[in-house]
């Protein structure tokens, strides 16, 4: 049975369009590390440059929430992690969220930005991106999402260059982010901005920042799965 208008209420019968559902460690944010199943939802309305899960845009299979969480009880995780894709840009991912929460895991949603962050349960950790100049989906973040960020979230900029450095740091400022969430991360964008530049450029700022590498790309180069 569905239940209209009440898209956090659990109901197995709810699908979605899942690309994969893999078991790895945490490539990225706080958790970094960390044993983690992946929860990766089919499409995204961005097209970003530097996209690395363009495989993620089509295809996939419909699932029902039932089968996606026995297949992730299947893992006996501690972390789960929805993403995509946007995942957000499927409705049912709230319900989704929700009953991940219920399971008991640590559960965190990777998000672009440019969707509502404001029905997502407040018991995830949002991962939400600002889309930086370089990236060319700048004109897509939705600032109204920073109202709905808690301390225990994080916020990611995805740094291409010097220019995208200088507007995340203008950002941070602006947003007081380092106060209202757990990290800021500044990721270096894989094969267009040294990760050691960008170190040198946060440590001369003494900026409030983590910096980010991508452990999935160090360890796997980027295979899907991972
Ligand atoms: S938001 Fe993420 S998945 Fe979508 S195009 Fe940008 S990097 Fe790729």
């Amino acid at each position: 049975m569905s239940v209209v208008n009440s898209p956090a209420v659990a109901d197995t019968d709810q699908q979605l369009r899942i690309t994969e559902i893999f078991y790895s460690l945490q490539g990225e944010a706080r958790t970094v590390g960390l044993p983690t199943v992946f929860v990766r939802l089919t499409g995204c309305p961005l097209r970003c440059v530097y996209c690395d899960t363009a495989y993620a845009f089509t295809g996939g299979d419909m699932r029902t929430l039932e089968s996606i969480t026995a297949e992730v009880a299947s893992h006996s995780p501690a972390y789960v992690t929805v993403t995509g894709g946007e995942p957000l840009a499927q409705p049912n991912c709230l319900p989704l969220l929700a009953q991940l929460c219920d399971a008991g895991y640590e559960v965190s949603l990777e998000t672009s930005g440019a969707m509502s962050v404001a029905q997502v349960d407040p018991r995830v950790v949002k991962v939400l991106d600002l889309k930086t100049p370089a990236s060319a989906e700048m004109s897509r973040n939705d600032y109204g999402n920073i109202d709905y960020l808690t301390l225990i979230d994080q916020v990611k900029f995805v740094i291409c260059d010097r220019a995208d450095y200088e507007w995340a740091r203008f950002k941070l400022d602006e947003f007081g982010l380092a106060n209202k969430v757990s990290d800021v991360l500044f990721s270096p964008s894989h094969g267009q901005l040294s990760a050691r530049e960008l170190a040198e450029w946060i440590l001369a700022d003494n900026l409030p920042v983590r910096l980010q590498l991508q452990l999935h790309k160090l360890l796997w180069n980027d295979e899907p799965g991972h």
